[in-house]
């Protein structure tokens, strides 16, 4: 299989010809159609993250069609169309059981493994490493079975790729992290691939349904790099001293309702 590969932090990918072992037990083999381009790899491949091994396959939002399949896997067939996670769960270990598989203790961060702590790709013999369970920037890969979710065959699989990580950081920040309810105001600091599914995050729990008002105003008045005061508002202009103002606002929903004590909201 092709894939790129990282072998130096700060250097340029380099795409190359693979071997790809089998996928072992629990484990599946999918064919890569999509595979969007998260910030983290970024990193990685930068530099900016220290200690990543290498050689590494990087990406970690994908899609594909599983070809294969290793033995005792029990939730994918040959033909699914899945979307990556990065991921993995196992079901049994004790965040698994208690409902927090986000921190599932079979996972490896920062290793360049798979769950079981070894690596499926090589080159000339060589292990090759692959980025957060997943390593997207390949024909192929071979995934533990939980970091494969089979979906509907008429989603399309460009668009499904992005729900591995952007989407899922995004809306999650939104509706687990920040618990944002229905009716409060939100500041997004840019919008890539997180911060746009921030956006979708607070569109699916805005009040009314679905409607959202994004403040215009305090868009312009904001200088392009986020964070720093628009020249020349000095420090009203601050995003800082605009959200504070915008708490004060409350937001569509509280502009409507008085204060406790029949005040008006102030502006
Ligand atoms: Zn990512
Ligand atoms: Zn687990």
């Amino acid at each position: 299989m092709r894939a790129s590969v990282l072998f130096e932090q700060g250097k340029p990918v380099q795409v190359e010809e693979l071997d790809l072992e089998a996928p072992r037990e629990g484990e599946a083999l999918v064919r890569m159609t999509a595979s969007g381009v998260c910030h983290s790899c970024l990193h990685a491949a930068d530099g900016s993250w220290k200690g990543v091994p290498v050689p590494i396959v990087l990406g970690d939002e994908g899609a594909g069609v599983v070809e294969a399949v290793g033995p005792g896997t029990q939730d994918l067939q040959v033909g699914d169309h899945v979307i990556l996670s990065w991921a993995p769960t196992c079901g049994r270990c004790h965040f698994c059981v208690i409902g927090r598989p986000n921190l599932c203790e079979r996972r490896q961060p920062g290793r360049g493994v798979l769950p079981d702590g070894t690596t499926r790709m090589s080159l000339r013999g060589q292990p090759v490493y692959h980025y957060g369970h997943v390593a997207t920037y390949a024909s192929r890969t071979v995934v533990a079975e939980s970091c494969a979710i089979a979906i509907d065959t008429r989603m399309p699989l460009d668009r499904a790729a992005l729900i591995g990580c952007s989407v899922m950081t995004g809306v999650g920040a939104v509706i687990n992290t920040a618990a944002v309810p229905a009716g409060a105001s939100m500041a997004v600091f840019g919008v890539g691939g997180v911060g746009l599914n921030v956006v979708q995050g607070g569109v699916m729990v805005a009040e009314p349904r679905g409607h959202l008002r994004p403040d215009r105003r305090a868009r312009h008045r904001c200088h392009p790099a986020a964070g720093r005061p628009a020249p020349g508002h000095g420090r009203a202009g601050h995003p800082r001293m605009q959200l504070r103002r915008g708490a004060h606002a409350g937001g569509p929903a509280a502009a409507r309702r008085p204060l406790p004590g029949g005040k008006a909201p102030r502006r």
